[in-house]
């Protein structure tokens, strides 16, 4: 078999620039005449660890590493035989995480096939549009969607065909013997991840091999260690942040663990834990904050728990602080977007535990240093870099940034204009290359032309203990262009007075910046992976002020 690793050279080498404003400069790439296939990963692992652990369902090993690379390279050929599939085509895969997620994403590489992983809790409205957009041959499902599937089918035309991963059907799909990997070109999609569309119709990223393995090797380089016989649990969505993180960990020889509820279970993940040496996992900060705040949890064995990798979404300076109490120093954090998976900056572990530095807090409550395969920018409007400690977009380029938008040239060409890709994010970049996001550019509140950062207020908010979570929003005010309003879910029977909130924003934050209303609610509005749903609070707003 060739080797699957990537001749690297420097012939797109860059110029080595140390303007301010650059975090860092790569100038390696993978060469373009190289032909790779994801698949090799787990091939190399099979041969090197073929009796460890690949996949389990809570601590029920259900798949050695010998194993799922014999079941992936069937059922490869089961995808090619049976469906006619051709390299290029794309397999939907709509499914609660389960260990057939696992084998089929690897099977459709294998094969020179797309994954379309489709967040299994969406509306079935999604469902339709996201399979239809994505043009997929082939869906699979977990039993329990099946039907919600099935109704569509007069509806996806281009669909050839939908199969239950729990039926036979699926285990029939294995072919007698495998085959070696399909080659692929560094460009060649492997992966279409359609965005979680907070506003407006999910658009599908398209991840390349390149992509998703320059990904997967700087994860040792920025993130973790992993070693063989360590294990992952995919505690939160594998068609999103989870799924990325499966790539590393069958690199590196590691188990797959899927909890046996199928969801985020505070108790199960402790057990887990206390089951599988060498643990890590990715989180969202909300469920972090769910893990430290369980009743009993600083009194937790969480001595095989090596890594918690959050991101996502913010991560407030006063939560981290509470995890690393009752948790240790086991934290890494992560900034990503879809189109950039996992791989803008990085907070690796060491960061965590650097106490005396001056600025330790503000690391801490920054998202990290640029990974080592892309630049990061902080720009102006006409994307150039703006001098260290002045805010605006966040601008990444490099291995890991996406190709485009699937079949959304428009959406592709204002996204990835003057080769940059356009986060969306708004940061400042400090003196050593650590990135502090402010927020979504459209979040940002402007009031009496001032500009307001909600999670700068959000910080503070949190800082009282009555507070469980903050969210800040701007509504229209005549006189002011915006007021600054915050929804604030407050710890059962302890609602803390307006004044007290008002006074701790006054001493934190200059005066413009405090809410002018408090609203006090249950619950958050968050979408299926757990990100604040700001427009729902700003239409809220609007209805009730109408
Ligand atoms: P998605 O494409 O659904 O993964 O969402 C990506 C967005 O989530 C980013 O553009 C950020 O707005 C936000 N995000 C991701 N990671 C972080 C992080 N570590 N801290 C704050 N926000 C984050």
């Amino acid at each position: 078999m060739r080797a699957w690793i990537p001749a690297l050279h420097r012939d797109d080498a860059q110029e080595l620039q140390y303007a301010t404003g650059f975090a860092h400069l790569s100038f390696y790439r993978f060469s373009d005449d190289f032909r790779m296939n994801l698949s090799h990963l787990l091939l190399r692992s099979a041969r090197a660890y073929p009796e460890l652990p690949a996949v389990a369902v809570g601590t029920s090993t259900v798949h050695t590493y010998a194993r799922l690379a014999d079941r992936t390279q069937r059922l490869a050929d089961g995808l090619r035989r049976h469906f006619s599939l051709e390299p290029g085509d794309h397999v939907a895969l709509v499914m609660r995480n389960c260990p057939q997620y696992v084998e089929l994403a690897f099977a459709a590489w294998h094969g020179g096939f797309v994954t379309v992983p489709i967040n299994a809790k969406l509306h079935v409205r999604e469902f339709q549009y996201v399979i239809s957009h994505s043009g997929a041959r082939v869906c699979f499902v977990t039993g329990d969607l099946f039907e919600a599937i099935a109704g569509l089918r007069d509806e996806l035309p281009e669909l050839q065909a939908l199969v239950c991963v729990e039926d036979a059907a699926y285990e029939a799909l294995l072919g007698d013997a495998g085959s070696e990997p399909t080659d692929r070109h560094p460009d060649d999609l492997a992966w279409l991840f359609y965005t979680s569309g907070t506003t407006g119709r999910p658009k599908g990223a398209m991840l390349t091999h390149r992509n998703l393995l320059a990904m997967t090797t700087s994860y040792f380089v920025d993130v973790d260690r992993i070693s063989s016989g360590d294990a992952i649990l995919h505690a939160a969505p594998m068609s999103h942040g989870s799924g990325a993180y499966m790539l590393p960990n069958v690199a590196a020889g590691a188990a797959q663990v899927i909890p046996a509820s199928g969801h985020f279970d505070p108790p199960e993940i402790y057990e887990l834990i206390r089951a599988w040496p060498g643990m890590s996992f990715f989180a969202a900060p909300t469920m972090v904050k769910r893990l430290v705040e369980m009743p009993g949890a600083a009194q937790q064995d969480v001595r095989n728990l090596r890594t918690i990798v959050y991101g996502g979404g913010p991560m407030y300076l006063a939560d981290c602080k509470q995890a690393l109490r009752v948790l240790g120093p086991r934290l890494a954090q992560i900034y990503g977007q879809g189109e950039c998976p996992m791989t803008i900056t990085a907070l690796a572990g060491h960061w965590y535990t650097q106490t005396d530095h001056p600025r330790h807090d503000a690391r801490l409550a920054s998202v990290g240093i640029a990974h080592s395969v892309v630049e990061v920018r902080v720009a102006d409007d006409e994307d150039l870099a703006l001098p260290t400690g002045e805010t605006g977009e966040v601008l990444v380029r490099g291995e890991t940034m996406m190709r485009g938008y699937w079949h959304d040239e428009a959406a592709t060409q204002a996204a990835l204009r003057n080769g940059w890709l356009h986060t969306g994010d708004v940061g400042t970049l400090d003196e050593d290359g650590f990135l502090t996001l402010k927020d979504r550019s459209k979040d940002l509140i402007i009031s009496g032309g001032s500009n307001i950062y909600p999670r700068e207020v959000e910080e503070v908010l949190l800082r009282h203990d009555a507070v469980v979570e903050a969210s800040v929003v701007g509504a229209p005010h005549p006189e002011w262009g915006e007021e600054v309003v915050a929804f604030v879910v407050a710890r059962a029977g302890s609602q803390p007075p307006p004044q007290e909130l008002d006074a701790l924003c006054l001493n934190h934050i200059a005066r413009f910046k405090r809410p002018k209303r408090y609203v006090f609610v249950d619950s958050l509005p968050k979408n299926n992976y757990g990100k604040v749903l700001k427009t729902a609070l700003r239409e809220r707003l609007c209805q009730a002020d109408a």
